[in-house]
């Protein structure tokens, strides 16, 4: 038996990649009984069954284990995750933090950490990415500056990835295949003009697969969210999300304090005295009112 990860399933085979080997395998019919879902980025045990698959691209194996699952994600469904790479650009198009703050709540609740990375340096004259920087990096979350076009902060950016799982999460056209083939020029992604990849989405069926990176480590490769909605997280939820607030909240005047009208609020505290950045906190105060109105209806 040999140790492996799944890194896709199509048509009900998974494959597995084992040391420097893609096997195609079926999965143990127990797996089926006992509705033993398995899931890409699940590390298994398998046995090679020294054949070759119908079409001879691949070698065959049988699933035998599953190994203990560090994590799942749900959207998308990917278990051991080790980490969240938000993208995005300082122009074409330009940074949306409100956007972002969602992203990085959206991670978070899946229990995977978050970094961001701002792409297209190159194009900031006012040096905008800056101030942005220090906003995200003073919470505590790693920030990499890059430009994919001139090769600016890529090994930084490869370094963090190595022998991780990585989701590259952000909008379309903020340079997430750009950034990943200046790391690999061998994984050959797609990029370009926005307009031209949706014709070409219409016409191809995405499914979640892991790319292996030849220093360690896989990318998972997806579009990102499907939706940014954090509609079903609960208005007093909210506040856990927000990592600047929490060396604050336990000197709160009230306990389960919202850290918006109450009295003796140290989180409010904070923002008036510039420790805690006044965006981020009024984002929070629009996303909680937005959020209670949700679950009065
Ligand atoms: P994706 O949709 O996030 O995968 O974005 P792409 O990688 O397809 O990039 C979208 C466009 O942005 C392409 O035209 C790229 O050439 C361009 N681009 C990507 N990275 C950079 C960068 O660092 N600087 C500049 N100026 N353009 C970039
Ligand atoms: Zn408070």
């Amino acid at each position: 038996m040999i140790q492996g990860k799944i890194i896709k399933g199509i048509a009900g085979f998974y494959y597995v990649k084992a040391n420097e080997t893609i096997y195609e395998c079926s999965a143990r019919g127990v797996f089926r009984k006992q509705d033993l879902s398995l899931l890409i980025g699940d590390d298994v045990e398998i046995e090679i069954e020294h054949k070759q698959s119908l079409r001879g691209e691949y070698k065959t194996a049988i699933i035998q284990k599953i190994l203990p699952r560090r994590n799942k994600m749900v959207r998308p469904p990917v278990a051991n995750v080790d980490q969240a790479v938000i993208v995005f650009s300082i122009n074409y198009p330009k940074p949306n933090l409100d956007l972002l703050d969602r992203f990085l709540i959206l991670v978070q609740e899946q229990g995977i950490e978050a970094s961001i990375c701002i792409n297209k340096i190159d194009i900031d004259d006012k040096e905008e990415y800056i101030t942005i920087k220090n906003i995200y990096s003073k919470i505590g979350y790693t920030v990499i500056l890059t430009s994919a076009v001139e090769n600016q902060g890529i090994d930084l950016l490869r370094n963090y990835l190595k022998n991780k799982t990585s989701f590259f999460a952000g909008n379309s056209g903020v340079g997430k295949s750009t950034l990943l083939n200046a790391i690999q020029p061998s994984l050959g992604l797609e990029t370009g003009a926005l307009s031209e990849k949706i014709k070409r989405g219409k016409h191809t069926t995405r499914h979640v697969e892991l790319m292996p990176l030849e220093i360690g480590g896989y990318v998972l490769d997806t579009p990102g969210f499907s939706s940014v909605s954090i509609d079903h997280i609960e208005a007093d939820d909210l506040k856990n999300y927000f990592k600047e607030f929490q060396s604050y909240e336990s000197a709160c005047k009230f306990v389960g304090c919202s850290h918006i009208h109450e009295p003796g609020c140290r989180v409010k505290d904070a923002v008036a005295q510039g420790d805690i950045h006044p965006r981020r906190h009024e984002g929070y105060v629009t996303m909680y009112n937005q959020l209670k109105d949700i679950r009065r209806w």
